[in-house]
């Protein structure tokens, strides 16, 4: 009877484990996202956007849903950065329009008054269970489309899309450096090794060569932007931030782009207002130019050409 009892007990210890099995595979099966097709998160709070190209846009301060469910954040920022959720759509869709195929997006719905994915959780979500979810979840799928990016091209090239209010009109590039760092001369730049903690630290280590070029050189995104109108710092002309505020790459970037990402490097792009993000016609402008940009850097430095679109 006992060891009836024992066989029973194997048996069903072997079923329960090979039910994990199939349990463990499926997150596996589910990570196959469909280029072009939307999944949303618990409560739409989180939206990815499934694409094919190796670039991943995230949106972390559009969102303008305010639920009373999760308390407003008293502590950090809570501004909205404006229009920058309709923006990066924008981007998203100029490379379609391009291509024919998909860039990666991820998007927060919710106001930053509830949520600010990017900062570490606790600032976050400032303890709500159903915004660390959200905050769980936004990160979550900015990992599994870098993921699906580098398992397809070997590479991913992360955009953080915000906002700025700054004096300065001009585009703020976050290779999480500071403009204490960036404030040195290229000889004093490159001499002190500081690419080694940046966004780009694992193309440098592929490129070689001068970190201050690959930053504000003739080929660096500063200097494309520049010289499509879009004034932006670090570029040749404005290689050095200055004194004034300067936002330097946030959580999103240093977390998922940072020196411990092989093979995914990237940047935060801080907008100013006017002329970029104010009006639709402004927007699908800049739209056009950061496309272009971001093909132009992408193929100078990466062994990658994008698709044209199939002929109809
Ligand atoms: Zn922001």
């Amino acid at each position: 009877m006992l060891a009836r009892h024992r066989t029973f007990v194997v048996a069903c210890l072997l079923a329960w484990a090979s039910s994990l099995a199939v349990f463990a595979a499926a997150p596996a099966a589910a990570a196959e996202k469909i280029p072009g097709h939307a999944y949303l998160g618990t409560e739409r709070y989180v939206e990815y956007l499934a694409g094919d190209l190796p670039i991943v846009l995230t949106s972390p301060h559009g969102g303008r849903l305010k639920p009373d469910s999760i308390p407003n954040r008293t502590e950090g920022a809570t501004d909205i950065d404006a229009n920058t959720q309709e923006l990066a759509r924008s981007l998203a869709d100029e490379f379609f329009l391009r291509t024919g195929h998909r860039v990666h997006l991820v998007a927060s719905h919710l106001h930053r008054l509830k949520l600010d994915p990017n900062r570490e959780i606790k600032e976050a979500a400032a303890g709500n269970a159903t915004a660390e979810r959200a905050w769980t979840e936004y990160h979550a799928a900015i990992r599994g489309a870098l993921a699906a990016a580098v398992a397809r091209h070997s590479f991913a090239f992360l955009v953080d899309l915000h906002g700025h209010a700054h004096p300065i009109a001009r585009l703020e590039l976050g290779y999480a450096l500071d403009a204490k760092q960036l404030n040195r001369t290229d000889t004093a730049f490159d001499s002190a090794g500081l690419i080694a903690v940046s966004t780009i630290s694992d193309l440098h280590t592929r490129l070689g060569g001068s970190a201050a070029t690959l930053l504000r050189g003739p080929t660096s995104l500063g200097a494309l932007f520049a010289a499509r109108g879009y004034r932006a710092t670090p570029s040749p002309a404005d290689a050095q931030p200055g004194d004034g505020p300067f936002f330097s790459g946030g959580y999103t970037v240093r977390q998922h782009a940072g020196g411990a990402t092989p093979q995914v490097d990237g940047l935060q792009i801080e907008c100013h207002r006017v002329g970029v993000r104010d009006t639709p016609e402004n927007r699908a402008k800049f739209a056009r130019v950061a496309a272009e940009v971001l093909t132009l850097f992408v193929e100078a430095h990466y062994p990658f050409t994008f698709p044209a679109p199939a002929k109809k």
